[in-house]
């Protein structure tokens, strides 16, 4: 087991804390993997619907369709609501 040998020398207590650290280590590898799926998953779902992403331009949207409003229009392009 290479570097934990030094913890043999307590005996049991040393083999529950040997196997809890090595239990954490595992959980954190888990947790690691599981983290990095969802980013992954997360990145390709936003990267798959480019269209309803909102123009970085846009400040607002429209009260009445929804429609991304860019600094400047005074009415809706798509419905002519006024712009507040
Ligand atoms: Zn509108």
């Amino acid at each position: 087991m290479g570097g934990l040998g030094s913890w043999g020398t307590f005996g049991l207590v040393g083999g529950i804390l040997g196997l809890l650290f090595q239990l954490a280590l595992l959980t954190l590898v888990v947790v690691g993997i599981v983290w990095a799926v969802r980013s992954l998953g997360q990145a390709n779902r936003s990267g798959a619907t480019p269209g309803l992403a909102a123009p970085a331009a846009s400040l607002s949207s429209c009260v009445s369709c929804g429609a991304a409003l860019q600094q400047g229009w005074k009415v809706c392009p798509y419905c002519g609501q006024s712009a507040s």
